[in-house]
């Protein structure tokens, strides 16, 4: 007997967990398939490099992650001031994203016509369609160019999706708000600048962190606090019943051996797709409007060179709209943004490929993708020299779409927990896919439980 059952150790299990114990909720347990912990953050340390082959930095854009966070300042590592500086490309050249109103106005990035028409957006009518995509939204309000060279570059690289097919409400909820609740953008930014800030926004820094030796020591830091005895690793075939007389069982394999839990509450953080096998009490239909959930496919490769510095690409990285490139989503600069993740005189970057605008190359060869990263390195930074590191992950389900189907997963996901009491459907099937959104969901799932259990 337990009170909580957590499927899977990625962050969202193990915040999930972390907030319990500190509530003091010792009753809890995570089963996670692989015989690690972590999900897809997985930091690597070879030859004097550090790189990731999942998530390369966070963002503190939550207050939860701000104290979550503060919970183990010796290991936080903010980014140097080079990580403000992001890079977008056109006509094959990197220039740097605008930062206030007079690069906005000197940027190429921009049409005249679009920056003269920037005057208007004041004044024009607040969007109806509820479920209007982020690039519809953007185009109405800001025009074509902002569409092309700030926010396609961003959301590929955020979410690797494709704008035209993400709704606003879902993928960017607080941009549709400012439309929604004050009209406009601009007139919405300068509103809440001046209304009062809710308690402990100034945490809300935005600021771009890892930990230092990479984000796994936050997992392992993480995994300690919560207690290694509650984790067990290499926990196959997972299941979920329901129990007659209320709470829920819980099966897994470790090795020949099968297990049994029996909990008072589950958690699922796992992707959509394995839902189906996790709850076999529910039919192939009711999980469809969750199962119908896209995930962008994305490679990433790390690139280390132990004798090249890059000073003209000294910045966050490099952002890459989808009508300049059909399969390059960007080149991020972990190097530059943390001097310990290469050796002094080289450099580290982490090249993100395929993504909703590319999805065919998650099947391409290992040589295909490293031709392809090796083409652009050299086209994009003038790299002509090979990598002292080259490493290559594929990711078939890395980032959940936000598009027309949500509103029916999310509605599907409401019904089955009111159900089913003691399910809990989490993970990044909602409320945001960011390191900072499954924190903050964590939290205030686990506070939720605290309180009932
Ligand atoms: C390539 C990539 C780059 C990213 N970059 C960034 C970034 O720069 N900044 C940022 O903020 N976010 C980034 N993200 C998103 C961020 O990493 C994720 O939102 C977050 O780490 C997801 O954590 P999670 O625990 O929800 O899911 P996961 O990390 O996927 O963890 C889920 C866990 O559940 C386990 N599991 C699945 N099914 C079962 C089962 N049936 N039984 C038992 N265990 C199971 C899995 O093995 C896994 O360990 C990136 C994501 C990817 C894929």
């Amino acid at each position: 007997m337990t009170d909580v059952v957590i499927i899977g150790a990625g962050l969202t299990g193990l915040s999930t967990a972390y907030q319990l114990v500190q509530s003091g909720q010792t009753r809890v347990h995570i089963l996670e398939r692989q015989p690690r912990i972590g999900g897809v953050i997985h930091s690597h340390c070879e030859d004097g490099f550090i790189y990731e082959s999942g998530p390369t930095t966070g963002v503190i854009g939550s207050i939860e992650l701000a104290e979550l966070l503060g919970a183990f300042p010796d290991i936080v590592q903010m980014a140097e001031p080079s990580a403000k500086r992001r890079l977008i490309l056109k006509d094959g050249c990197f220039y740097p994203l605008p930062s206030g109103g007079k690069s906005g106005m000197k940027t190429p990035l921009i049409t005249w016509w679009d920056k003269f028409r920037l005057l208007g957006e004041p004044f024009r009518k607040r969007g109806i369609n509820p479920d209007e995509t982020i690039a519809e939204l953007v185009v109405r309000r800001l025009g074509r160019s902002y569409l092309d060279y700030a926010v396609d570059p961003f959301i590929g690289g955020i979410y690797a999706g494709d704008p035209k097919k993400l709704v606003t409400r879902y993928a960017i909820p607080k941009l549709y708000a400012l439309e929604q609740n004050y009209g406009s953008f601009i007139r919405g930014a300068m509103a809440k600048r001046k209304e009062p800030k809710q308690p402990k926004a100034e945490l809300i820094t935005r600021e771009v962190f890892s930990t230092r030796g990479g984000l796994s020591e936050l997992i392992s830091h993480l995994a300690t606090a919560i207690g290694h005895e509650r984790i067990h690793l290499s926990a196959s075939d997972c299941t979920l019943k329901p129990r007659p007389g209320g709470g829920w069982q819980v099966y897994y394999h470790q090795g020949e051996e099968l297990h049994e839990l029996v909990a008072n509450h589950v958690i699922t953080t796992c992707p959509a797709q394995e839902l189906t096998q996790l709850l076999p009490f529910l039919s192939v239909q009711d999980l469809a409007p969750i199962a119908a959930l896209r995930y962008a496919p994305v490679v990433q490769i790390a690139w280390g060179m132990k004798h090249v510095t890059l000073p003209h690409f000294y910045a966050f990285g490099g952002l890459v709209p989808s009508r300049e490139d059909k399969e390059l989503l960007g080149i991020l600069n972990p190097g530059a943004c943390f001097p310990d993740r290469a050796p002094l005189e080289g450099s580290l970057l982490s090249i993100f490929l395929g993504g909703m605008r590319a999805p065919q190359l998650i099947d391409a060869s290992d040589e295909e993708l490293i031709e392809l990263a090796t083409d652009r390195v050299h086209s994009y930074l003038g790299i002509t020299q090979r990598p002292d590191l080259l490493r290559l992950f594929r990711h078939r389900y890395a980032i959940p779409q936000y598009e027309a189907s949500s509103e029916a997963r999310l509605e599907r996901i409401g019904h089955l927990e009111a159900n089913y009491p003691g399910l809990h459907l989490a993970g990044a099937v909602r409320d945001g896919i960011g390191i900072s959104d499954r924190v903050r969901q964590a939290k205030i799932l686990a506070d939720e439980l605290s309180t009932d259990l």
